[in-house]
This record gives C-alpha cells, structure tokens and sequence, in this order.
C-alpha cells in the first residue's frame, strides 16, 4: 500500500513523497529543492531510500545532490538523460518494470519535452508519474523532441486505464483550464471540472491527483486525433494528429 504525499516547491512544482509503511521504504520524485523535503521528512522521522527523476531539468533535479548527500539514497533516473543527470545508480529504459518505493512500476519513455523524459506508471496503486508530460488539461511544452514525438508520448499515456490517478510536475491547471475552455468552451464536462478546479484553488488546495478517463474527454491535446473535436474547435488540421497537435500546442504557446 503507498501512500503519496504533495509537497509544494519551487514556484509551481510538484514534488512526491511515496512511502510504502509495510515495507518502511520511502522515495521522492523529482525533488526540485532539497529544503522542503528534508522538513518532511524530519517531521515524519522517515529515511529518505530512493530519489527518482523523470527529466534533467533543474526544477526536478535540483534537491538531488543535497539529498544524496544526507540520506545516502538510491537515485534512479533515466539511461537516456545519463549524461546531464550526475549520480544516478540505476538507469532505467522504456517498458521496463523496476521496483519504486517496493511497488512495481513499469517505465515509459515519453520523449518531447525533453527527449529522454520518462513517466512512472504503478498498475497496481493505479497512479502515474507523468513529470512534465502530462499536465491536468495541458501538456509540456516541446523544447528537445518534435511535435510528433509528444504526441506519440502522450497517445502512450492515454492508452493507460481511465481509473489511473495522475500526478503531474506543475501546477498550470488553472492556466491550462482557461486555454481549454476558449478553445472547447461547448464541453460540459469541462465546464462541470473547471469549477471543481476553480473551487480547489479558491482554496489554496492542489489539483493533483486527477483521473486520466475524463481528462482523455476533456483535454484538448490528447483529442487531436478526434475528427470531430478538431473540425468542431476550428482547427484546419484533420485526418493528421500530430500536425492537429502542433496546431494546439502553437495556439496554447501563443495564448
Ligand atoms: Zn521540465
Ligand atoms: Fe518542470
């Protein structure tokens, strides 16, 4: 059984505190500061085992070095990122299964915003890691890959069962949820979670986890391939997904 815990860094980042209390292992994802990790961790008097990255970007890798320095832990990072990632001892590649926390967990390559990035994917605790992938009602923006790649990424993700928890690098959704709603204002489902989201932020709450089956009906860019989504918002892209998708992303970068 994990238990994962939000910790707010940085100016918008996410990072995951997972701790399996059977097995007494705990792990961080993408520690972009070390600071607020330690303070966890102090409170809860817990060893830190393992840190684990999904991408070599500085908002996720920052709190690497001190943390390793004082737990002494395990760093498990992506093979394709090795050379902008120090420390890591275990590599891990596309489809592979590792343990994380003691909870098997199956690696999936998701280049685009950066090309190595990986998401984690737990089938039985039903949650993903989905780094600077997959936002809740947005994406990552494409800095390394092509446009086709992200979209090939995020098709991967969206292939995952819809009762899969999602928990995402940043907190855009209110951004994110603006740009939704202008291009797909007609969506009622978006319209019902927009205010859900809106109520969670009035309050100062976090809007991570979120389920992956409505997100796959109400984020714009993981319907790209949905003919009628793409004639419906305007968008000149049909029967071609990834060139529906670079239009998306080009509107959102713009928006
Ligand atoms: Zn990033
Ligand atoms: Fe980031």
């Amino acid at each position: 059984m994990l238990d994962v815990f939000i910790i707010n860094a940085l100016s918008d980042n996410y990072i995951y505190l997972l701790r399996n209390e059977d097995k007494n292992i705990t792990s961080v994802i993408d520690p972009g500061e070390a600071g607020p990790v330690i303070k966890f961790l102090n409170d809860k008097s817990w060893h830190l085992n393992e840190v684990i990255n999904t991408h070599h970007h500085h908002d996720h890798i920052g709190g690497n070095r001190e943390l390793l320095d004082i737990y002494k832990s395990k760093l498990i990072a992506p093979s394709y990122e090795n050379k902008r990632i120090s420390n890591v001892d275990f590599l891990v590649s596309d489809d592979e299964t590792v343990n994380i926390t003691g909870i098997s967990t199956k690696v999936l390559h998701t280049p685009g915003h950066t090309l190595g990035h990986v998401c984690f994917y737990m089938p039985e605790e039903k949650c993903l890691f989905s780094g600077d992938t997959l936002f809740y009602l947005g994406c990552g923006r494409v800095f390394e890959g092509t446009m086709k790649q992200m979209w090939l990424s995020l098709v991967k993700l969206r292939s995952l069962p819809d009762d899969t928890s999602v928990y995402c690098g940043h907190e855009y959704t209110l951004s994110n949820m603006k740009f939704a709603n202008y291009i797909d204002s007609q969506n009622t489902l978006l319209n019902k979670v927009s205010l859900e989201i809106k109520n969670k932020r009035n309050k100062g709450l976090p809007t991570v986890p979120f389920n992956l089956g409505i997100e796959k009906k109400i984020n714009p860019f993981l319907r790209s391939d949905d003919d009628n989504f793409i004639k419906s918002v305007g968008l000149r892209s049909n029967n071609n997904a990834s060139e529906a998708f670079k239009e998306i992303r080009y509107k959102k970068d713009n928006f």
